[in-house]
């Protein structure tokens, strides 16, 4: 009975782990509009994007069509961009 409950409890704690996921700040670098995108799918962006590992995974803004990329944001290789070595 005991464990069940201590089971119960950790699948809880594990679902607020998922609620507290991080975002990652996307700005439009031709609008300026700001998205926040969940780190998890920028993530998988990043590890099924085979292009250049100096770009950051980008979207596309919804607002203007125009190309998305992060704040900040520390890719899968280990490499830091910034939206400071896009302008
Ligand atoms: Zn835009």
């Amino acid at each position: 009975m005991k464990d069940k409950r201590r089971a119960r409890l950790k699948k809880v704690r594990r679902q607020n782990k998922v609620n507290e996921e991080r975002q990652i700040k996307y700005i439009c670098l031709d609008c300026g509009i700001e998205e926040l995108i969940p780190e998890e799918v920028v993530r998988t962006f990043d590890i099924y994007d085979d292009g250049d590992i100096a770009e950051p995974p980008r979207f596309q803004c919804e607002n203007c069509g125009g190309s998305m990329v992060p704040e900040d944001y520390t890719g899968v290789d280990g490499v830091h961009y910034t939206i400071n070595d896009y302008r």
